[in-house]
């Protein structure tokens, strides 16, 4: 349904999904402030652009991989941002970062006061979906990553092709903004098993056990959890990980902070 596929926000995720899509034949545009990684695209003769608006202009469809809530704000509804002139072309806005609810309804309810330049599939307007995701930077390079999804059922059906470009499982989770909580729930309990792992295996190896021998036991028990079995803090106990990198290309400890404050935010009521 979309041939050509826009993709702002090109880092440690937004990078490998780009790469994903261009593998299952979509025609990319993308942009990204940093300038190394457009030399990246344009080096693989994928058209880069100066700002979100010239992206619009050139795409049916638009992906957002940004870091935060401010970012995803500046690059939709900021000076050349995505929804600029409210006249567009994308018929559909994906907004794949890990950002507060009350931003991805925020930026949902702008698309909607936007009108298409060309109507197609009886939509008068962009739709937008905020749809986070889950897996971390092996999934997003092996195309395995989960799409929690948030707004219109009929923009989720229309979007699933995309998502199984770049995931294996896609998971629609009701109106706009609920792609987001769910997020920060998953990213909630994460953090928790993460750091209950961390502390465990230190307190193992200071007592003299090593933390391939720990991490055996805990994912043939019941303290196995993604942090032990997939994601291994220790380096040397799983090959391919950030851990065994120097702790490298990665989930950054301040994205996961931020998830953290957004979550304890969203429990106070935003
Ligand atoms: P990253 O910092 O590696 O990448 C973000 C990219 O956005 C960078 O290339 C940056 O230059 C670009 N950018 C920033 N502001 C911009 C702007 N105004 N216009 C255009 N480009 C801009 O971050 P990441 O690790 O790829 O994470 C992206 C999002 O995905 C975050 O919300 C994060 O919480 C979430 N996430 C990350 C992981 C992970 O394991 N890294 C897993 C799941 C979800």
């Amino acid at each position: 349904q979309f041939e050509t596929v826009g993709f702002i926000g090109l880092g440690n995720m937004g990078f490998r999904m780009a790469n994903n899509l261009l593998k299952a034949g979509y025609k990319l545009t993308v942009h990204d402030v940093n300038v190394n990684v457009m030399k990246m695209f344009s080096d693989m003769e994928v058209p880069t652009k100066e700002t979100p608006l010239e992206v619009a202009e050139a795409s049916d469809v638009v992906i957002t991989m940004l870091p935060s809530s401010s970012h995803v704000l500046d690059v939709y509804t900021g000076p050349n941002g995505l929804l600029q002139g409210n006249f567009l072309r994308p018929r559909l806005l994906i907004d794949s970062s890990t950002i507060d609810p009350q931003t991805s309804r925020k930026v949902a309810a702008a698309a909607s006061n936007c009108v298409l330049k060309e109507t197609k599939d009886s939509w008068e307007k962009p739709l937008m979906l905020d749809a986070p995701v889950s897996g971390g930077v092996g999934a997003a390079e092996a195309g395995t990553l989960t799409f929690m999804v948030g707004g219109s059922a009929d923009a989720y059906l229309a979007a699933k092709p995309l998502f199984l470009s770049m995931g294996k499982n896609t998971i629609f989770c009701g109106e706009s903004g609920t792609g987001s909580v769910t997020k920060l729930c998953n990213n909630l309990a994460m953090a928790v098993s993460m750091l209950g792992v961390s502390e465990a295996l230190v307190l193992g190896q200071s007592l003299g056990i090593a933390a391939c021998t720990l991490t055996k036991i805990f994912n043939s028990s019941s303290a196995r959890c993604w942090s032990s079995d997939s994601y291994n803090p220790v380096p040397g106990v799983m090959e391919g990980v950030p851990s065994s990198r120097n702790y490298t290309g990665g989930f950054a400890t301040k994205l996961m902070a931020k998830d953290l404050n957004l979550a304890v935010a969203s429990g106070k009521g935003g």
